[in-house]
């Protein structure tokens, strides 16, 4: 394996890319930091980006792209229908994942409003190692419902265990040989999301696969976050270890039935689409697609996105590339570790989760401590997190508040963007941050709505703690921005 060791023995992660065109940042004085959080209404959606110093809310979208990537969106080929840029992108699709058809979508969750509007009907459940926020929304809108089977062991936010994201199989196949006819589809996620970005293992995704075709129940892989998925088999799973990037990519296509991914961050670029093989569902869902997404040549994507996913789906299978993502996060996590602030472990893709029940203890989860924490880091440091905890959860249906199994705040770390030293800015800002935590307060709502209220809620502190934060990092930090 190709990997590079310092000669003074430490682990550093190593950029194997070059900077070559560069966005200025700016970074707030705290005072103003402190008023544009207010203004915001303590939701980081509502920041303005150029008031932001490190933008770590997501890799969706933001992850940079490569020179050969800018190259191929400048020979994109415009037309309505029948692009030669999608046919491209088709015949990528079908030779890393082994699958005939590809149906284009605007982004992941358009192709989660397709897949759930034809296979999800009231009264039906759809099992899943863990959910995700747009997943499960249009599951329920369509009258259905999500039932998670993660191991015990993903939700620990200590652990050692390497594949946080297995699936529990034994409770799948119990679930089955009960309810398989109410049971549309069973959904795998790659790296697990919002349970910190945890892997499946190949043993794992294998055994789901043929308890599905044991009750004749189709497997359905979120392959959104598949690269840091395959990097982890890549490196810790005996299963993989002596295959490439490809043959793991293909192993695990061929285990499933249909694939979707969100191509802001699979393909680093913006978009989205379903493969699938030759079966009954192909036509109807491609119905769908051109009555929600667009012509099938481009599903509401531009043709410059389109050359930009072909190029960047390729580019994922080089570990060169898909190493910088998880290297940069176990790295930021062991920093943080080792000055004692709780986070995820092990580390995992997608970003650094900040473990905010141990961090914020007391805070309680109604007053939604990883929210707090999310405000209280844009004014330690202007680093803006995603709260993924109670406020990304729904009331239920009596309008009581529903409570994260997990008080995350994630701090993404979008592929290739940030330096090493940006790194350990946010890791100085954070160890800040939990020397003080005391300080941090609680938050409320002002205005609640009713759907995903995370994106446009309106929160309120219920002191005057973020004053006094922004007061004692002055003090503590003075003359420092
Ligand atoms: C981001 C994401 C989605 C939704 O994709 P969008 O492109 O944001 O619509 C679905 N599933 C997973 C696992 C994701 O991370």
């Amino acid at each position: 394996m190709e990997t590079i060791s310092f000669f003074d023995g430490r682990k550093i992660p190593l950029e194997r890319h070059k900077v070559r065109i560069v966005q200025q940042l700016n970074l707030l004085p705290v005072e103003e930091r402190l008023a544009r959080i207010q203004e915001a209404s303590s939701n980081l959606y509502l920041l303005r980006n150029k008031d932001i110093f490190l933008d770590m809310l997501t890799d969706s979208g933001v992850n940079a792209m490569s020179d050969r990537q800018q190259a191929a969106m400048l020979q994109a080929d415009d037309a309505y229908a029948g692009s030669e840029s999608f046919f491209r992108l088709e015949r990528t699709v079908r030779d890393i994942f082994g699958m005939e058809h590809f149906l284009p979508a605007h982004q992941g969750r358009g192709c989660e409003k397709i897949l759930a509007d034809l296979l999800v009907k009231p009264g039906d459940i759809v099992p899943m190692n863990y959910h995700f926020t747009t997943t499960r929304a249009h599951i329920e809108r369509c009258g259905g419902e999500v039932i998670e089977l993660l191991i015990p062991e993903g939700l620990k936010c200590q652990s050692d265990y390497p594949f946080k994201g297995n699936l529990d199989t034994d409770a799948l196949a119990a679930f089955l040989a009960e309810k398989a006819d109410r049971v549309p589809f069973v959904r795998l996620e790659a790296g697990t999301n919002l349970i910190g970005g945890q892997p499946f293992s190949f043993a794992n995704l294998r055994e789901t696969a043929r308890i599905c075709r044991q009750y004749d129940v189709l497997l359905i892989l979120d392959a959104s976050l598949l690269q840091d998925n395959l990097y982890f088999l890549k490196m810790k799973d005996e299963d993989c270890r002596d295959l490439s990037l490809r043959e793991i990519m293909r192993a695990v296509a061929d285990q499933c039935d249909i694939i979707y991914f969100s191509a802001r961050k699979l393909g680093f670029a913006r978009g989205g689409g379903i493969c699938m093989r030759e079966s009954e569902l192909v036509d109807p869902l491609k119905e769908l697609v051109v009555l929600n997404e667009g012509f099938l040549t481009y599903g509401g994507m531009s043709v410059r996105e389109i050359e930009a996913i072909a190029v960047g789906l390729e580019e994922t299978l080089d570990l060169a590339v898909t190493s910088q993502g998880p290297e940069f996060i176990a790295y930021m996590v062991d920093e943080l570790e080792k000055r004692g602030v709780p986070v995820v472990t092990p580390a995992g893709g997608l970003g650094c989760h900040l473990d905010a029940s141990r961090f914020v203890p007391h805070i309680p989860q109604e007053e939604y401590p990883a929210a707090a924490l999310a405000a209280a880091l844009y004014i330690a440091g202007s680093i803006r997190g995603m709260e993924r905890g109670t406020l990304s959860e729904n009331r239920d249906a009596d309008g009581n508040e529903t409570l994260a199994e997990m008080e995350l705040l994630r701090l993404a770390v979008p592929r290739r963007v940030f330096t090493k030293s940006q790194i350990d800015y946010a890791v100085d800002r954070v160890t800040w941050l939990y020397e003080n935590r005391d300080l941090i307060g609680g938050l409320r709502f002002e205005h609640e709505p009713k759907i995903l209220r995370f994106f446009l809620g309106r929160l309120a502190p219920l002191s005057d703690w973020q004053e006094k934060l922004a007061a004692k990092f002055a003090g503590d930090l003075p003359g420092s921005l």
